[in-house]
């Protein structure tokens, strides 16, 4: 749409961080005056790209992709998505991916307002606003419509974006304010950006016809003609890329095998399911979630860094997508209480002040918080000041690995072991213990620590499983928290009379049963962080009902996801590893289990190229 200011960049949003220029602005009546925007997004995208008769045209397996500058209030996504739901049948597994950058985003509650304006796109738009998400810099993914639709919402400049997003898109609709009046989005190495996410035949709309923009889309492969412009704007352009490779058509009917039903695995098969894919899903176990993510209750955290690197920025948009995913099974293994992670000792008091010093957090993902406030959100007092997250809570891991493998298109083989895995005619054949061979044209690895001996590769790979025992404590001997607490142990509020506590961290030890010792090693550190649990008839640690798991970490302890790569980087086709998400699986397994399903379906990535990196399989060899 045509704007004719720049807004003011202001302290409206509680954007992003302190160092630099504030990222936010307030867009005034630019946003909140707009009756015939829906009619002039009409007539500059929806119509001039075709999106009706292109939509239709979309296979029943396939995805169609709409890449655009300055997402601004949403509203020609809001007009895509409802064109999109307008022309598919209800049953198709097709997706509309919508891949936007903006470099100012709105607070929700300005949202809230602007997208009030076009009650005609309510139901919509209060999805969008109960996903919309934290307004931290970088790449966020939105799944909406029950999958049927994919919003990649990068905030953050338009150039950066372009050079870390990867997709082809469909359609480009080029917004932004007037060239004249914010040339930094409008020049040719914007336009040349904008053409390397092209293919033959990707359609272009703009409300603009300076002269300029068109010499420079003509100059990067763009066939462009003048249309009429909305309203009192007498001129617009379309155009239609004419140079790269043509799409490739999605090969329908994939399936994929995933080995391990732990949470990377299991969320991995929903995602896949969801898309469309033929899931099987192996395990050894007699049922999932029986390993690593097994324990009765589990805490939905990530440990953010001080400073905002490329850890801190994968391990806060981990959280802030798992949330969103958690969000759908909130009245079944979800339980959103807010979660604390408390300064408890010298060293991580200090982290937390420098960690607090140095970023600025929206406060729906994360506020600093005194000991008499961290006291009144617990219920317990607590003598320690913390950060709460308010959007975390916990989860009945087991039960959220059964729940995640009942989609209808996932196929289950438990109890059943793998003696080999081989490529076969252009497919994977997996050797069961039993003689049997399964077949699939991909393979996932999701094995947890077991998955390094699966991998039919030489060399060695640096996974390592760590002992951890979690342990019950019963609901009236011990005074329980409403919210999760973490901090040296973590603790879980009560459900149906017990409270999770753990976990030990026993790094040489592989003894697979629970042991008094542990038990008692978990009592006293959290007797230590958080007095005002213990009771004086809390039973000792001989009474108490542990378990053992073994989390799979590498050395870097940073997760793994991607195709499998050998010792000397070249990739195996069609065969994926992920794990080692640690003791964050809860946290890291949805959008790790995102960035794979766009990886393997090679739809637009939900990761920046940069946040992909560190997740790549090569750095695992031991060299
Ligand atoms: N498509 C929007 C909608 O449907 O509401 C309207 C977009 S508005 C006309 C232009 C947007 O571009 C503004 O939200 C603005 O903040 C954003 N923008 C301006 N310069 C930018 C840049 N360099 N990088 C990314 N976004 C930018």
């Amino acid at each position: 749409m045509q704007q004719s200011t720049l807004p003011p960049a202001t302290e409206s949003a509680e954007l992003i961080w302190r160092d630099g220029v504030p990222e936010s602005a307030t867009f005034g009546d630019v946003y909140f005056n707009r009756d015939d925007g829906l009619a002039e997004v009409r007539h500059v995208f929806v119509g001039p790209s075709q999106l009706p008769e292109r939509f239709r045209q979309v296979s029943a397996q396939g995805h169609f992709v709409i890449a655009e500058s300055g997402f601004g209030t949403g509203l020609n996504f809001l007009a895509a998505w409802s064109e999109w739901m307008s022309q598919r049948p209800l049953d198709d597994n097709a997706i509309l991916h919508f891949v936007s950058v903006e470099r100012y985003p709105l607070t929700r509650s300005d949202l809230v307002t602007a997208l009030s304006h076009w009650p005609e796109l309510r139901q919509l738009a209060d999805e969008l606003i109960e996903l919309y998400p934290p307004l931290i810099k970088g790449t966020h993914r939105l799944v909406l419509a029950g999958g049927k639709v994919r919003l990649t919402l990068h905030f953050g400049d338009i150039a950066e974006a372009l050079k870390q997003l990867t997709f082809k898109a469909d359609a480009w609709f080029l917004d932004g304010f007037t060239p004249s009046q914010n040339p930094e989005m409008w020049h040719s190495g914007i336009i040349e950006l904008v053409a390397e996410h092209c293919k033959t035949g990707t359609t272009l709309a703009t409300f603009t016809s300076a002269g300029a923009v068109r010499r420079s889309l003509i100059e990067c492969g763009f066939d462009i003609k003048i249309h009429p412009g909305f309203s009192h704007k007498r001129d617009m352009l379309v155009g239609q890329y004419t140079a790269g490779q043509p799409s490739r058509e999605p090969a329908g009917g994939h399936s994929v095998a995933i080995i391990g039903a732990g949470i990377a695995g299991t969320a991995l098969a929903w995602n896949l399911a969801d898309r469309g894919l033929s899931v099987l899903l192996i395990d050894q176990a007699a049922e999932p979630g029986s390993a690593a993510s097994g324990n009765p209750q589990g805490a939905l955290y990530v440990k953010l860094g001080v400073e905002y690197n490329t850890q801190t920025e994968l391990a806060a948009m981990a959280l802030s997508f798992s949330q969103r995913f958690y969000g759908a099974w909130q009245s079944d293994f979800w339980h959103p209480t807010g979660l604390l992670q408390l300064a408890s000792n010298p060293q991580e008091a200090d982290r937390q002040r420098r960690f607090c010093e140095r970023n600025n957090y929206p406060s729906d993902l994360m506020v600093p918080v005194d000991a008499i406030e961290a006291s009144q959100i617990a219920g317990i007092p607590i003598r320690h000041p913390g950060l709460w997250f308010p959007g975390s809570g916990w989860l009945a891991p087991a039960e959220a690995c059964a729940r995640l493998t009942t989609h209808p298109r996932i196929k289950t083989q438990f109890d059943c072991q793998i003696a080999s895995l081989q490529p076969c005619n252009n497919q994977w054949c997996i050797r069961t213990d039993r003689g049997e061979d399964l077949h699939a044209q991909s393979v996932v690895i999701a094995g947890g620590h077991e998955a390094a001996k699966l991998v039919p590769l030489p060399g060695e790979l640096k996974l390592k499983p760590i002992r951890g025992q979690t342990t019950q404590l019963p609901e009236p001997m011990f005074n329980l928290p409403r919210t999760v607490i973490c901090g040296s142990r973590y603790l879980n509020p009560g459900i149906n009379g017990n409270a999770t506590t753990g976990a030990t961290f026993d790094l040489r030890d592989n003894n697979p049963t629970p042991t008094v010792a542990s038990n008692q090693e978990n009592l006293e550190a959290l007797r230590e962080m958080l007095p005002a649990t213990s009771t004086s008839n809390a039973p000792d640690a001989d009474q108490l009902e542990g378990r053992v798991a073994f989390r799979c970490t590498t050395h870097d302890y940073q997760p793994v996801a991607g195709l499998l790569q050998g010792s000397d980087g070249t990739p195996v086709d069609g065969l994926y590893l992920m794990t080692g998400l640690g003791s964050k699986g809860l946290a890291w397994a949805p959008l790790l289990a995102e960035y794979l399903g766009d990886v393997i379906t090679d739809q637009p990535r939900c990761l920046s190229s940069r946040l992909a990196k560190p997740l790549e399989t090569r750095r695992l060899y031991r060299t």
